[in-house]
């Protein structure tokens, strides 16, 4: 069996550091794109009928309609037990509150003398929302997305989400979507799905912005159809899961394996880094993970997962924090001694995990955060799923005749810096209209 490479990160070259923080599922860029660029051709020039054919294809069943009918969702009601069910409204209420913290009141200050500026938010008409669900279906995922846009207020909000073998789609994800307010669900997955809402087809309405996690090829096709003027917007690339665990030599080995396994679970391109300043929690973790590894379900998974998991043994934590902060993981864990004292050192990653207490499955399910986060080393400069996400922000400025009077001179200038004497005009006119109308 192969476990992590455990490395000592002092005796790297920097080229084969970067080649050990490399993520698996940037391998073979170019080809995914190719056949996602042609799903997305498909779908947009035969509709629904390519997404039937794909949904053969790559989910191995054949629909008779790609939405989700009133009797599949009372099925679907009935399905879960009270546990379950309580288990996901107290998610959505956590979600919901950390997401409603969120809001921001509109901004209105005066500038200067009779100059005001004011930020106003408005929801996004329309969103689509993908639910993952070809390793294991996510009915988390779609609280992550729902919840803030039911918030936010998207007037038309859809889910997507891959069937089951049967045809139907996953009960847990239907009824978590219906309680957070989504009322039309497609049985459709991957790069097909997105091309769907990206630009519509007979059944599936054309959203203004999609959302949510997926695998490789989901965001590959949320990635390719941003680029393009008749696509939608995505929220960012949130792919294949990453998480980063930091520990020092107090860290609890079984919680650290623990921890490894949650994220190497999802899929074989999942990737899990554990940086210490241990070798001796390094060791006992490769230890833990092959005996916790026998316990799961999943040990397939894991095993292909783990196999590309690496453990880097660091100096100091100064210098863990650092492989962290380039890396920029979706999930950095650390368990250390006084965890909240290294806060400010962290810089890039999507979502924290603090502390010997705080696995990242709370996060990833009830928390309160949201788990729809940055990937691929994204975290440098995007954020996870927040309000903002599903609002715009629009700007309104309004002058009275003393502010134009007053700061109007100032544009004329830059206009005629800028050589724009058109602009220039449209500033002159009223005040030469003004100055006529101050005359006695
Ligand atoms: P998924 O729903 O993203 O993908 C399943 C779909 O992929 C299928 O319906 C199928 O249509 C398509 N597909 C499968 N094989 C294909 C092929 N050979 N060619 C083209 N399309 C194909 O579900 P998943 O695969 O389980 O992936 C979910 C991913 O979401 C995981 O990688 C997980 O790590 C990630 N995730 C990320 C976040 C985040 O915030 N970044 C959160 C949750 C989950």
């Amino acid at each position: 069996m192969t476990l992590p490479a455990l490395l000592d990160w002092s005796q790297l070259s920097a080229s084969d550091r970067l080649k050990a923080l490399q993520r698996p599922a940037q391998e073979n860029v170019d080809a995914l794109n190719a056949s996602v660029r042609q799903i997305i051709a498909d779908v947009r020039a035969r509709g629904d009928t390519a997404l039937l054919e794909y949904t053969q294809r790559f989910d191995g069943v054949d629909l008779a309609a790609l939405q989700v009918s009133d009797a599949e969702f009372t099925s679907a009601a009935a399905a879960l037990n009270e546990d379950q069910l309580a288990a996901l409204h107290r998610a959505i209420a956590n979600v919901s509150r950390f997401h409603v913290a969120q809001l921001a009141d509109p901004i209105r200050i005066e500038t200067s003398p009779g100059v005001v500026c004011e930020r106003h938010y408005r929801p996004i008409d329309s969103v689509g929302l993908y639910v993952p669900a070809g390793v294991a279906p996510l009915p988390s995922a779609a609280i992550m997305l729902a919840v803030p846009a039911r918030i936010a207020g998207c007037p038309t909000r859809i889910v997507c989400t891959p069937p089951r073998k049967d045809g139907t789609a996953d009960p847990a994800v239907l009824v978590a979507a219906r309680l957070c307010g989504v009322e039309r669900i497609f049985k459709v997955g991957g790069a097909q799905a997105i091309a769907a809402m990206a630009y519509g087809t007979h059944t599936i309405p054309k959203v203004d912005k999609v959302f949510g996690p997926g695998n490789a090829w989901v965001t590959a096709a949320k990635l390719l159809a941003a680029n393009d003027a008749d696509g939608a917007a995505l929220d960012l690339p949130a792919g294949p899961s990453e998480v980063l665990v930091i520990a020092d030599e107090s860290a609890r080995a079984e919680f650290v394996a623990a921890d490894l396994l949650a994220q190497a679970e999802h899929s074989i391109d999942a990737q899990a880094i554990l940086v210490t300043t241990s070798k001796t929690l390094a060791q006992e973790t490769l230890l833990q993970l092959e005996q916790q590894m026998q316990r799961l379900d999943r040990e397939s998974t894991l095993r292909k997962s783990i196999a590309h998991a690496r453990i880097f043994v660091v100096d100091s934590l100064d210098v863990a924090f650092d492989v962290s902060n380039s890396y920029a993981p979706e999930h950095l864990i650390v368990q250390t001694r006084n965890a909240r004292a290294w806060l400010p050192k962290i810089r890039n990653a999507g979502s924290v995990f603090l502390g010997t207490w705080t696995p990242e499955t709370m996060g990833d399910y009830c928390s309160g955060t949201n788990h729809v986060l940055p990937t691929y080393g994204f975290a440098r400069a995007y954020s996870g799923l927040s309000m903002t996400d599903f609002m715009k922000r629009i700007t309104v400025q309004e002058l009275s005749d003393e502010g134009l009077r007053d700061l109007g001179p100032t544009a004329v200038t830059i206009a005629q810096l800028e050589g724009l004497d058109a602009h220039a005009n449209a500033v002159q006119v009223r005040l030469r209209h003004l100055e006529a109308a101050a005359r006695p």
